[in-house]
């Protein structure tokens, strides 16, 4: 089923958008995005700037709100427009709960060490002991290789070890789904591999994932599917065998000849 590498198990539905749609004032940004992601799936989405990548994963955990359509993450979910009374806004919480966002820029409080970042959640979101939080925490900065830096302030590490470190801080609040918005795109290239590296262990394991990318060799030979958003809309969908076939998608050939460097 899936083209990339993984041994994934497909058992359930982990994430659905449905028909998303997004408007900010007279600019429709999104008109009716869907994806449906399988747990264990990586979902790689591809597209030009300004075609609504980002805009449609901040609406999948409600950072942006969509002006309609439906979203569920694991059983949770959530019809658009939505109007704020209690139940609902509990609901967006419940939602935000089952995805990690991983971002551009990282993100990282500048006043906390790394260890306190990545605990900061477990311990005043979800609740859990400060010396379980630390020894989770210090679990996940082993495995992104980070757990020597456990007690520097982010402004020390490179950019490529303040995203690893913003992957750990995702991690630590034990996702669902995890979403990802390029989060290559503000390293310099020397920087972008270790990332990648730490992101196809998370696909291998089974994480389900959404990417947002650039890297067409990640996007390529991790994803299970791609979907190619052009102008707020999914131009091409399919295993990356499909997507990548040329003379199918002029568009999809002129985004890949622009992304070629
Ligand atoms: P992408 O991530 O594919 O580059 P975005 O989702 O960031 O695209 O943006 C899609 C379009 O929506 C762009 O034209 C952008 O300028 C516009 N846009 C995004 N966020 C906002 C906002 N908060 N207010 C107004 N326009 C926005
Ligand atoms: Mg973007």
């Amino acid at each position: 089923m899936s083209s990339g590498g993984g041994q994934r198990q497909s058992s359930g539905v982990a994430l659905v958008a449905r028909d998303i749609h997004k408007r900010f004032g007279q600019l429709e940004v999104l008109k009716g995005v869907s994806v449906e992601a399988q747990k264990g799936e990586v979902i790689s989405i591809l597209g030009s700037s300004g075609s609504g990548k980002s805009t449609f994963l901040r609406c999948i955990n409600f950072l942006e709100t969509p002006d309609s359509g439906y979203v569920e993450v694991q059983g949770i979910g959530l019809n658009a427009p939505v109007s704020f009374a209690r139940e609902e806004s509990a609901k967006i919480i419940m939602l935000r709960r089952r995805t990690g966002f991983v971002f551009q820029s990282f993100n990282l409080w500048s006043h906390m060490t790394v260890l306190q970042n990545v605990i900061e959640g477990p311990v005043h979101v979800l609740g859990r002991p400060t010396g379980e939080a630390r020894e989770r925490g210090r679990a996940l900065l082993d495995r992104v290789g980070l757990i020597d830096k456990q007690d520097d302030y982010p402004a020390f590490l490179s950019g490529g070890q303040q995203q690893r470190v913003a992957i750990a801080r995702a991690l630590a609040m034990e996702p669902a789904v995890l979403l990802f918005d390029e989060p290559t795109s503000a390293l310099d290239p020397e920087l972008v591999g270790e990332v990648l590296r730490v992101m196809r262990g998370l696909a291998h394991e089974g994480r389900t994932m959404i990417v947002v990318t650039h890297e067409m060799s990640f996007a390529r030979d991790v994803s299970s599917r791609i979907l190619f958003l052009h102008k707020g809309q999914v131009e091409r969908e399919g295993t990356p065998s499909e997507v990548f076939r040329r003379g199918e998608s002029a568009r999809f050939d002129q985004f890949l000849s622009n992304s070629a460097h």
